[in-house]
């Protein structure tokens, strides 16, 4: 195929369909990655939940450390206390009654321990309340909006292999040569691989192109590249700049 205006008009409008694409290609990008967000912001209503249960059960851990330890007390003043009927000195007497003191303060401090753990079970109840029932609400929010994003994605997919079908017929009238050198720039991150020329200028890096540059982009016999961005020239139709 010869490269001519028409051609390269036909260039042009695959570009336009690429645009298409690239912008639904975007959403298609885009949409998982809001759905992951979501589904990571229930993981993390879900550890909120599992983190109050944890404490809870550490406090109920504690709990039932502290009452073994109370019952040891407890143990110790009851078997001092019949020692002391036992005892022939004085000495001995008071030696046990100090041991029998020191008990009883230890169980006192011990009992004040298992009040707080208790307090702290029921704040920690409280706690994996509260996270259960944001999780419950996230869960509720998240399952809707991700059943919209992926019946947005389904439709945003057929669109792009609409658009794609239509792209690719326009593309198979294009020189093969046009084509490689435009998809080339494309790839190296140009999505406006063919730009017309503005005045004297590439419309995209804003080089001043050379007089005879300009003579043979509007001859449009050959195609010509902007040495400066690589990108394809042509000269706008009149009818085109005015659209
Ligand atoms: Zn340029």
């Amino acid at each position: 195929m010869a490269i001519n205006k028409e051609t390269i008009q036909r260039l042009v409008a695959v570009q336009q369909q690429d645009a298409v694409l690239d912008g639904l290609q975007k959403e298609i990008d885009r949409i998982p990655r809001e759905i992951a967000a979501l589904q990571a912001g229930l993981e993390s209503a879900k550890a909120r939940v599992a983190e109050a249960k944890a404490k809870t059960m550490g406090f109920e851990k504690k709990k039932k450390e502290k009452e073994l330890e109370l019952a040891s007390k407890e143990e110790a003043i009851r078997k001092h206390t019949m020692e002391l009927n036992q005892v022939k000195t004085n000495d001995a007497f008071k030696a046990l009654q100090h041991q029998i003191d020191e008990a009883k303060a230890a169980g006192s401090q011990i009992e004040t321990e298992i009040l707080e753990t208790m307090e702290g079970i029921d704040r920690g109840r409280q706690e994996e309340k509260a996270a259960a029932a944001e999780l419950k609400a996230a869960e509720d929010k998240a399952k809707g909006e991700i059943s919209v994003l992926e019946k947005q994605l389904a439709e945003v997919k057929a669109k792009f292999d609409g658009q794609k079908e239509v792209r690719d017929e326009a593309a198979s009238v294009v020189p093969s040569d046009m084509l490689r050198i435009y998809d080339h720039a494309r790839k190296r991150g140009k999505p406006d691989a063919i730009v017309p020329v503005d005045g004297g200028n590439c419309s995209a890096c804003r080089i001043n192109l050379a007089p005879q540059m300009i003579v043979e982009v509007t001859k449009a016999k050959a195609l010509v590249v902007c040495e400066s961005c690589q990108r394809i020239l042509y000269k706008p139709e009149p009818a085109a700049k005015a659209a």
